[in-house]
């Protein structure tokens, strides 16, 4: 698996032990869902410049366009389970080839296992991505992700008791019908959230082993994430 990752994400480079003002520079946000990774990612893409890339987004893509990962990703995604790693890692090395990535790129959702840190890792040739934690009790996690509401048309979200649509059901942008993401159920939550504690939590001690990790409380909210993430990634 390293192997393939190596071949398919060469273009990243920075001697070992070597700084250079040039080095690309790669965060990767780290956090159970519904942490607040995207909505910091997203907020954080125009401010930095750097592509966010979302292997969540980039599956529902594949699955949205019936490609063959699309097809085989679908079953583990209904269900809150993670999809395969050859699978995961061969479509992100595809992405961080493409030339938006050569000064870097924000990660949002991945590495989600070792397997996939570890091959992650030796893919970027001695470049040391930064890497936030995004810390929030499961209580938290459940009650954001299961009032999640999304629009069908534009992709808008809105929430239940947070962020509530003017008229109930309907995107205040462009008055389509809101839906619940399949993968935003309960019972889809708590399965996540399992294997968020098995597989997950994890990669946040191999970061953490190697001096990485920087945490930030993601309970205090989505400024105070984006504050102190803006504050990281600028250091
Ligand atoms: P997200 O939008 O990040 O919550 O991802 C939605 C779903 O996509 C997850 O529940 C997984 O099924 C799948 N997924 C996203 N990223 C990964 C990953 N790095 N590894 C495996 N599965 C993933």
């Amino acid at each position: 698996m390293a192997l393939i990752v190596m071949v398919c994400c060469g273009s990243l480079n920075a001697e070992e032990g070597v700084t250079d003002a040039t080095e690309p520079k790669v965060v990767i946000l780290l956090g159970a869902p519904g942490s607040g990774k995207g909505t910091a990612a997203t907020r954080l893409t125009k401010d930095v410049s750097l592509p966010h890339l979302s292997t969540g987004d980039l599956l529902r893509e594949n699955v949205k366009k019936g490609t063959p990962l699309g097809i085989r990703a679908k079953e583990y995604m209904d269900k809150g389970l993670l999809v395969p790693d050859d699978l995961v890692i061969a479509m992100l090395c595809d992405r961080v080839t493409q030339p938006d990535c050569a000064k870097g790129y924000l990660l949002d959702g991945f590495p989600r296992t070792i397997a996939q840190a570890a091959a992650f890792q030796e893919s970027l040739n001695g470049v040391k991505p930064l890497v936030i934690d995004l810390k929030v009790s499961d209580q938290v996690v459940v009650d954001r992700i299961s009032g999640r509401m999304v629009c069908e048309k534009c992709g808008h979200i809105f929430h239940k008791t947070f962020s509530p649509p003017k008229v109930e059901g309907m995107c205040d942008v462009c008055q389509s019908a809101l839906k619940q993401r399949k993968d935003d159920s309960a019972d889809v939550v708590s399965e996540c959230l399992r294997v968020y504690h098995a597989q997950t939590k994890p990669v946040e001690e191999f970061y953490a082993e190697q001096g990485l990790l920087h945490e930030v409380d993601a309970e205090r909210g989505a400024e105070h994430v984006y504050q102190t993430v803006m504050s990281l990634v600028n250091a």
